[in-house]
């Protein structure tokens, strides 16, 4: 069996700036308690390591309901947050160390230039996301968020008002060019940024020429990473035999009998030794039959 590894698989440049400024941190030098709001990556092995280090994690509405003195630092990962967050930290004497990855900000600062110029905002990404919540609340929570093709019979366009699109950075390229000529459609003066990062589309491009080149195909993700479970379905539609684990762990053999060529792919927030934990079960295959 001859093992394809994905030229893009693992950490993007974001989550790997992320992690790194995380790893560098001095923490005896910042105010304490330090908490990170929500997972820097979504996988245990690097969140494991991040507690080491004495960095809890800590969510939304805690944070919200923390009283001044009981959070020293905190910490904002890649996908970034509202600037009510930031107000907030100010307000209660919070050191900030802020990650967010530069092309999350390059959005977050489309939808508040756009917001403040009184256009209608609309936001190709999925209801919920902590990356998506955070632009939408850099343009005063105005946004339409368009998540599927059900969303877009409820775009309502106005014609007074200009309009502004822009896509969360890890949207499904071939759906954000549908929302694209949709909105189009209905009106040629809308304003469109292809805010889609380049880890993400390459990915994808790479995946969609692969998929059944291959035999089969394994992602390795979290089932709460937006990309990873993005690059499965995007490979199971093009090739069955795919299958999507967290780590080598979850690899069964059966899966590989008869199988010639698999190709191994990795969301943006799977760190290297996963992976390579990974290829190293897989050629401990190589020699299965039919
Ligand atoms: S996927 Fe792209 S936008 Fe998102 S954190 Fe990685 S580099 Fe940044």
């Amino acid at each position: 069996m001859k093992i394809n590894l994905s030229q893009f698989a693992g950490f993007c440049d974001g989550v790997r700036r992320a992690y790194k400024m995380v790893s560098a941190l001095d923490v005896a030098q910042i105010p304490k308690p330090i908490y990170i709001l929500g997972s820097l990556v979504h996988n245990p092995d690097v969140i494991k390591k991040v507690e080491e280090n004495g960095i809890q994690k800590i969510d939304y509405k805690k944070f919200l309901k923390s009283k001044e003195g009981e959070i020293g630092t905190l910490i904002i990962t890649a996908h970034g947050v509202g600037p009510e967050i930031f107000q907030m930290a100010k307000k209660k004497k919070i050191k900030i160390i802020d990650t967010t990855c530069p092309k999350v900000i390059k959005v977050q600062r489309l939808a508040q230039i756009f917001s403040k110029r009184n256009y209608e905002i609309i936001l190709i990404g999925d209801k919920g996301h902590r990356e998506v919540e955070g632009i939408n609340a850099w343009g005063e929570k105005k946004a339409k968020i368009i998540s599927a093709e059900k969303d877009f019979k409820k775009l309502k366009f106005s014609k007074n008002k200009k309009i502004a699109v822009m896509s969360q950075t890890t949207q499904d390229v071939n759906f954000f060019e549908k929302a694209k000529e949709f909105i189009k459609n209905k009106n040629s003066h809308a304003e469109i940024f292809s805010t889609i990062c380049l880890a993400t589309h390459d990915r994808q491009e790479e995946i969609k020429k692969m998929a059944k080149k291959n035999d089969a195909i394994i992602i390795i993700g979290s089932k709460e990473s937006a990309n990873s479970t993005r690059l499965f379905e995007i490979a199971k539609e093009k090739n069955p035999k795919t299958y999507f684990i967290e780590n080598s762990k979850q690899l069964e053999k059966k899966w590989f009998v008869g199988v010639e060529k698999v190709l191994v792919s990795a969301g943006a927030s799977t760190p290297s030794w996963v992976i390579e934990e990974v290829v190293e079960k897989l050629n401990k295959y190589r020699s299965l039959k039919n």
